[in-house]
């Protein structure tokens, strides 16, 4: 039986990433950016007014004079016609060009006016090149302006906009079948029997998935039967991601590993040494298709999403890097099993750090409430003792 890195070690070494395609700036919000962005030209592309006020030559405040003659207003998109000579000054707005004869610029605030022609200044102070974004200071021309892959969040949107990307080149995003399984569990629209129980999971996946921008093209439930189990998975075969969730453990009604074996389903690890989650099967279809068949628990179902599901997606997506974050986990933990445990943690303001809590078990329906992320307690240790250094999947 594989341990958790291992099996990681091998979702990674099948996955082959997502195609690339084009879509509006409009469009493009949290899918993920596949081609960095370079600067088209220098941010700023002129040396810019950050303030309503006065531009002037340094050389004037440095030589005491403190009134100057306005020459010129300035405003926001539009070149000075004029250049300073001594004593006199531009008035100048926020976003214009600070003309090449003047090198600092005074607010309004500290400036006082002598009708339309004079201004004077009433600070104190004044340094060399005050209240100008210099150009370049942001990006020079050609700088690597975004790196790829990344989310893109408003901001990048708008740093795309402004380096005038309309069309975005982002990672397209795989379809993703559903498929529950299970003779006890109903639609949340039934009323369930005494020994029955509503199908939560399926819920809980379209949740991870919209999490992820992935759209559902598939959603299925299926009894405990194989030719139902058989027609439904071969449906979702036709799409990239399926997950199917149930039925994967070692239970006379469990035919979901013998069901994909037949569909042709190349198995890539079934069990895995971890807790929850341990029935959890990978493989791949004939057509490279991924097919995650993850316990019914919903602690279970959650956890291995998290440390299966969402590796797959990373890696396709491009991202090189772990997703795992080093964290404190700051009250003490020890566990009786010699495998890797997983468990809800919950981020402390109060310190610099998550807590984990105790639970019933994986079928418990509360668990993860309010959960900032899955911690993970190492095999290899019985216990973890407070504040010690532990690593945390983070929720979403
Ligand atoms: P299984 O993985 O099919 O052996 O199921 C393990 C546990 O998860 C059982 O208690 C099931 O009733 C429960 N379970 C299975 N499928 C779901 C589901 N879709 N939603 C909520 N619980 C489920
Ligand atoms: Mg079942």
């Amino acid at each position: 039986m594989l341990m958790y890195l291992e099996a990681v070690a091998k979702i990674r070494s099948l996955a082959k990433p997502f195609s690339v395609e084009t879509v509006p700036l409009t469009s493009a919000i949290n899918r993920i950016l596949a081609d960095p962005a370079l600067a088209d030209r220098d941010y700023p592309p002129f040396n810019r007014s950050a303030m309503d006020g006065i531009a002037i030559r340094i050389a004037d405040w440095h030589k005491g004079i403190r009134e100057f003659c306005v020459r010129e207003t300035v405003y926001a998109g539009t070149a000075a016609e004029f250049t300073l000579a001594e004593g006199e000054c531009y008035r100048i707005m926020t976003g214009a060009a600070c003309p090449p004869t003047a090198d600092s610029v005074i607010r309004n605030e500290d400036v006082s006016y002598l009708g339309d022609q004079r201004a004077r200044v009433e600070s104190k102070d004044v340094v060399h090149k005050q209240h100008i974004a210099q150009q370049g200071e942001d990006l020079a021309k050609g700088d690597l302006a975004l790196s790829a892959p990344r989310r893109c969040d408003a901001s990048v949107i708008g740093t795309l906009a402004a380096l005038g990307v309309r069309d975005v080149s982002v990672y397209a995003n795989p379809s993703v079948a559903i498929v529950t399984t299970g003779n006890e569990v109903v639609d949340i629209d039934q009323q369930p029997d005494c020994f029955q129980i509503r199908n939560s999971n399926q819920y809980l996946l379209r949740s991870l998935c919209a999490q992820w921008q992935l759209p559902v093209a598939l959603c299925q439930h299926v009894r405990d039967d194989r030719t139902a189990l058989l027609k439904a998975l071969r449906e979702a075969l036709a799409h990239h991601i399926v997950i199917v969730n149930g039925g994967v453990s070692a239970g006379d009604a469990d035919y979901v590993p013998r069901v994909l074996e037949e569909l042709g389903v190349a198995t890539l690890f079934q069990k895995v040494l971890i807790k929850p989650g341990k029935p959890a099967l990978v493989g791949t279809a004939a057509n490279g298709n991924f097919v995650f068949a993850l316990p019914g628990n919903p602690l279970s179902c959650l956890v291995t999403f998290k440390l299966f599901v969402e590796e797959y997606l990373w890696y396709c997506y491009g991202f090189r890097h772990t997703r795992l974050k080093k964290a404190k986990l700051l009250n003490h933990r020890s566990k009786k099993t010699s495998v890797d445990e997983f468990f809800p943690v919950f981020r402390e303001t109060h310190a610099d750090g998550y807590t984990w809590r105790p639970h019933h078990g994986s079928g418990d329906i509360t668990a993860a409430i309010g959960g900032d992320g899955i911690g993970w307690h190492a095999q290899n240790k019985r216990e973890s003792s407070a504040n010690e250094e532990t690593a945390v999947l983070p929720l979403p």
